[in-house]
């Protein structure tokens, strides 16, 4: 059973890594693509994500979540991951929730829309992410003005689709709008 699951949980990996990286290319942060999650290829990561490993079925870091209170995997991955809000995140910092650099706001929009894709499969449809983003949204430690950049996005997805939204010059637009308010 472990070693179908160390299979299994490459697999779905390396499916969830090959979606950003097409989506990456086309919002033209081709690098970011390429190293995007390979934290989760270190024994701190990979071997919590094999043992709770959910048969594709939602993410291990949940399943680690709802047995043990924590996740060793998630703490380790959102200390090395830019284009995770919790990266970012420090309370008693300042600026508790800065606004994060363009290019991992669009690395951290390819990994939602395709972590969607991933665990919904065939059930998946574009107005998907708006769905999950309204709930997300409410424990996300994002700034708010890159909170109001993800409903414009969504919404656009939810209406147009990913071609159409997912061009590096409509995100840039939309980024600049919502940081300059
Ligand atoms: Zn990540």
């Amino acid at each position: 059973m472990v070693v179908k699951n160390i299979f299994k949980h490459i697999g779905v990996v390396l499916h969830h890594k090959w979606l950003v990286f097409k989506l990456c290319c086309k919002v033209g942060i081709i690098w970011r693509g390429l190293v995007h999650d390979l934290s989760k290829f270190s024994p701190s990561e990979f071997i919590p994500s094999v043992k709770y490993f959910a048969q594709g079925k939602g993410s291990p870091i949940t399943k680690e979540k709802s047995e043990k209170g924590y996740s060793q995997a998630w703490l380790h991955h959102k200390g090395r991951n830019r284009h995770h809000p919790e990266y970012w995140n420090d309370d008693v910092a300042p600026v508790p929730r800065p606004i994060m650099p363009f290019k991992y706001v669009c690395e951290m929009i390819c990994d939602q829309l395709s972590a969607g894709i991933v665990y919904e499969g065939k059930n998946w449809t574009q107005e998907h992410q708006l769905k999950y983003w309204t709930k997300q949204k409410q424990t996300c430690p994002l700034n708010p003005k890159l909170i109001k950049m993800l409903d414009i996005v969504y919404e656009q997805v939810a209406k147009e689709g990913i071609p159409k939204t997912l061009t590096k010059k409509n995100l840039k637009s939309i980024y600049d709008e919502c940081i300059k308010k």
